[in-house]
């Protein structure tokens, strides 16, 4: 079995430390680099269910893309509740770790993963990173449906390929519209609309999207929007990063466990349709 150290110098070697953005907070929040590694947990957030989980599992090692601790804190009491999953990860000796926008841009990264669930063509990042002479890392993608797809059948294609949630999928656009070129980035998009511009694509899939960015970018061009949760379009990583650990495992003879939390972390829990529906067509009227 592979200490701590072994299995964190691999994951490292797939999203390296230095390649996260300034304001973020990557790598081993909790663990002891000795400890011996058998079982491993990938989930998005590192939260009480996905905590309990972990520990239901026996895992030694649970691996999220989200931060435990973004900023620094002065206390890990268990009365608050980022204290409380520290102790319980201490108690059952469990260690976790962190990949969070140094796994937004890898080569493969959450976005590729994005894509994959909905059987897009990746043809380019849609932010390159430009430290990489080959092109391939960076911020979201752009992609091309495997056949034609009007806007309709690709928001229906994510909300059948992408974890069910609450939200499902929100689309602001006209439905009937060709989808020949498409960005995708897990997470929140809506910084990204300029380099969406940018690209020339006619869908744009992301989440988080708020009401002026989409208003001013409907407004400015004839783009379709297809807002999903934040959790869903990050959770596909996971089946990924999963296979990525299992096949180094293979490689160094490790034999080790390695699972998917497919617990909905989304905090959104509910959703109420409208009791009059203006338009969900999306039909100009
Ligand atoms: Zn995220």
């Amino acid at each position: 079995m592979p200490r701590l150290s072994e299995v964190i110098a691999a994951l490292d070697n797939l999203w390296p430390a230095e390649r996260a953005e300034s304001w973020d907070a990557v790598g081993t929040v909790v663990g002891d680099p000795d400890q011996e590694v058998t079982r491993v947990l990938f989930a998005v957030d590192p939260v009480r269910e996905t905590v309990d989980e972990a520990v239901k599992l026996d895992a030694d090692l649970l691996v999220t893309h989200h931060p435990l601790y973004l900023r620094g804190t002065t206390t890990v009491a268990a009365s608050t509740f980022k204290g409380r999953v520290v102790h319980t990860l201490i108690k059952n000796d469990i260690a976790l770790h962190v990949a969070h926008t140094n796994a937004d841009t890898a080569d493969p990264g959450v976005s590729d993963a994005l894509a994959g669930a909905l059987d897009l063509r990746i043809l380019r990042p849609l932010v390159p990173d430009p430290s990489d002479p080959a092109g391939r890392r960076g911020l979201g993608r752009v992609c091309e449906p495997d056949r034609p797809l009007t806007v309709r059948e690709l928001a229906a294609r994510a909300a059948e390929r992408l974890p069910a949630t609450a939200q499902g999928i929100r689309v602001a656009g006209d439905p009937d519209a060709p989808v020949r070129t498409v960005a995708v980035s897990g997470g929140s998009g809506d910084s990204l609309f300029d380099h969406v511009r940018a690209a020339g694509v006619d869908a744009f899939l992301t989440a988080d999207l708020r009401h002026h960015p989409v208003s001013e970018a409907r407004a400015q061009s004839s783009l379709a929007l297809l807002d999903a949760a934040h959790w869903a379009t990050e959770w596909p990583w996971c089946e990924l990063a999963a296979a990525q650990l299992d096949e180094i495992s293979d490689r160094h003879g490790w034999d080790l466990r390695v699972h998917v939390s497919r617990t909905v972390t989304d905090p959104w829990t509910a959703h109420a349709a409208s009791a009059t529906t203006t338009d969900t067509s999306g039909a100009p009227n």
